[in-house]
């Protein structure tokens, strides 16, 4: 017995109305990317763009049946999709090549009610999407029990093609055995572009470098508000905001560790400002808290013991970006005992909270800290003992007051303003230790 439940939308599935929904992800796309002319492009190139675009997932249901449920997308052709499953928490993971979705997260929502009836399945919590690295794309799936993949394909259709993962109920221990059967076999080969190679620009070596670290991007959406705007896209917008204003000055030169829609582990973000020689860095979040009065932006360093329950929280939620984009995440966390390593990241530490000071100062100005602003625990992507590093909370979607601020352009231009002064006054007036070529300290690996 088959009951399926499909978006309205989805009904309304034809050649037209297929054009449509291609012709929407192309204009949205385009918004988001900033580019007008690109956009009045896209609707003048249109229908031979429909032609060549990257296959387009336009629609998604759930099927479930006695035995199985299955997640049905609807895409413009064929893919070759890979699905397999990861412990801690049970996920799904499906790995597709480079596709477009031209669906909503909300989408991605499981349980609901569509037409007064609840909509759910036993296996199925819930599932994300996106761009994963540079020409692939991927589908998270939270199960709410142990689940197999009985199978993934991908079918041609009247109008395109349809891509199915079917799962069946299995056993914790038979999951448990199938999760490591498939950490054996490494499904994250991909290697990140160097933004500084890719530029084609060179630099004085005299300028220093400010690393801004817009978190999570592509499949890893990061804090979602109950409005269903993504963490990763206001910190996105902020920190091409912040980029703007520091370059404006002249001094400093801003590299991103993203400056797309796309995922980066948090290591690689670590890697990036490396290899950048960043003398600064700067990760931007916007968290999302159980309690609607709760506002404000805080700043955190790095610290072994958390300053507080709430620090300790936020960095545990932070650090999972990794595993809500499917990625094994190492059981260690980098705990080194070498005496110069402790020195030269206690040297690093006071500059970190030095300009954590100076960015609250000068945040106050632009309106809200959290009242407790300055905190302390044990973030990943803070774990460079030779370079400053600081984490700003810009506020809480799951406040108002926050959200409001948040998407507001002239709130953001005025508080990146604010943050571009605290970090110019942080060169001005300290001596990071990348500017003093401090002796090198060898990274334990
Ligand atoms: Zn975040």
């Amino acid at each position: 017995m088959l009951s399926s439940v499909e978006p309205r939308d989805l009904r309304m599935a034809g050649p037209i109305f297929r054009y449509l929904r291609l012709l929407t992800v192309i204009i949205r796309s385009a918004r988001q990317s900033g580019a007008m002319a690109t956009f009045a492009l896209a609707l003048a190139l249109a229908p031979a763009i429909a032609e060549k675009a990257p296959v387009t997932v336009l629609a998604s249901h759930i099927e479930n049946t006695a035995g199985s449920t299955r997640l049905v997308f609807d895409i413009t052709g064929p893919v070759d999709a890979n699905a397999w499953p990861m412990n801690d928490p049970a996920r799904m993971i499906v790995d597709l090549p480079d596709v477009a979705f031209g669906i909503e997260p909300s989408d991605g929502h499981v349980v609901g009610h569509v037409d007064g009836h609840l909509v759910g399945s036993t296996l199925v919590r819930a599932f994300r999407f996106g761009q994963f690295a540079p020409g692939r794309a991927r589908i998270v799936i939270d199960l709410k029990a142990p689940a197999r993949v009985v199978r993934v394909a991908s079918e041609t259709a009247a109008s395109g093609a349809r891509l199915i993962i079917e799962l069946a109920p299995t056993s914790t221990a038979r999951f448990v055995a199938d999760a490591q059967a498939a950490s054996a076999v490494s499904h994250v080969r991909y290697s990140v572009i160097d933004p500084l190679t890719t530029g084609g620009e060179t630099h004085s070596t005299e300028t220093p470098v400010v690393m801004i670290d817009p978190g999570h991007g592509g499949v890893d959406q990061g804090a979602v508000a109950q409005n269903g705007i993504e963490e990763k896209t206001i910190v996105l917008a902020f920190a091409r905001a912040l980029r703007e204003k520091i370059e404006a000055g002249g001094r400093l030169r801003v590299v991103l560790t993203r400056d797309d829609d796309v995922f980066l582990p948090l290591d690689e973000r670590v890697a990036l400002a490396r290899r950048a020689n960043a003398a600064l860095f700067v990760s931007i979040h916007a968290d999302t808290l159980a309690a609607p009065h709760v506002e404000g932006a805080t700043i955190y360093t790095v610290s072994r013991a958390a300053s507080d329950a709430e620090a300790a929280r936020t960095a545990a939620q932070e650090n999972r970006a990794d595993q809500a984009a499917g990625l094994q995440t190492p059981k260690n966390s980098d705990e080194v005992g070498d005496i110069l390593f402790d020195l030269a990241r206690r040297e690093t530490n006071a500059f970190s909270r030095q300009f954590a000071l100076a960015l609250a100062s000068r945040w106050k100005e632009a309106g809200s800290l959290n009242k407790n602003p300055i905190r302390s625990a044990g973030f990943v992507v803070l774990k460079a003992h030779d370079m400053p590093s600081v984490l700003l909370e810009l506020g809480y979607l799951s406040s108002a007051h926050d959200l409001s601020r948040l998407t507001s352009p002239a709130w953001r231009d005025q508080a990146a303003g604010k943050a571009a002064e605290a970090i110019e006054a942080f060169f001005a007036m300290s001596h990071p230790p990348k500017m003093l070529a401090a002796p090198a300290v060898s990274r334990p690996e």
